[in-house]
């Protein structure tokens, strides 16, 4: 068992070769994948995705990059399309003051109308956040204040000390293949100590290839790269590695289960 549980089948590069890359993905070894959305345009195409493959589910919401570009998409829409079998979580949706490609406050607003989908529907929240440490754990825990809702911090890159923050408040943390480069010291400390229990893996398909991979097209099958990498990391074993990530992918996005 291998679960890819943050990648972009729709995207350029991937959209393509979809099933030759689905193929590669199957021979060695996953099992899993989750296809998330980050804008409405996608949805469509990336829910038919999940239709037509058994080991893809499917997500709804839109990155904070689009937060400007979809004043519209409420929470009642976000729990519309989230009635789909096949959509098993909410997202990605968050903070990107990185980029700043949205306005903060109307990021803000989508983050939360995103967070209410999820308390309603009971469907995990897929969080992006960079260089926003401080309002995301601000806003994530003011939100759970309202009524519990499930989640992952996807793509982790942020200090340890959010990780704590994200870890109490019951989410899950997602490992790209970022931890797999050199520089990533910091990431490395953090990604060793995390509890197995809450550990997910991820491609963020097509962006971060892996070592020995950087500079190619990212696809879902780099994820067990990344997890061997991981788990060297973390001394265990690679079988305990993804057999854990993926009951946990399974557990925190039960609706795969059904
Ligand atoms: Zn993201
Ligand atoms: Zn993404």
């Amino acid at each position: 068992m291998l679960a890819d549980s943050h990648c972009h089948l729709n995207y350029k590069g991937l959209v393509e070769e979809q099933s030759a890359i689905l193929t590669r993905a199957r021979d060695r070894g996953v099992t899993a994948m989750l296809n998330i959305s980050t804008r409405e345009s996608e949805w469509d195409a990336v829910i038919a995705t999940a239709e037509r493959e058994p080991d893809v589910w499917a997500t709804v919401g839109i990155h904070p990059h689009e937060a400007d570009a979809h004043p519209h998409i409420d929470t009642a829409k976000l729990i519309e399309r989230a009635r789909h079998p096949r959509v098993v979580g909410i997202g990605e949706s968050g903070l990107d003051y990185y980029y700043d490609h949205s306005d903060r406050a109307r990021q803000q607003a989508s983050f939360r109308s995103h967070i209410a989908a999820c308390r309603e529907t009971g469907l995990p929240l897929v969080v992006h956040t960079r260089d926003a440490e401080e309002d995301t754990a601000a806003i994530l825990s003011e939100e759970m204040g309202k009524g519990a809702y499930p989640g992952v911090i996807h793509c982790f890159t942020a200090s340890g000390d959010f990780a704590d923050k994200a870890l109490a408040l019951g989410f899950y943390i997602s490992i790209s293949g970022i931890v797999t480069f050199k520089s990533a010291k910091d990431l490395q400390e953090t990604a060793a100590r995390l509890p197995l229990e809450r550990l997910l893996v991820e491609t963020d398909a097509p962006f971060l290839a892996p070592v020995p991979h950087r500079g190619k097209t990212g696809e879902p099958s780099f994820v067990a790269d990344t997890a061997k990498f991981l788990a060297d990391l973390r001394g265990e074993t690679v079988e305990q590695l993804t057999q854990a990530t993926a009951e946990n992918f399974h557990r925190l996005f039960a609706k795969t289960r059904a």
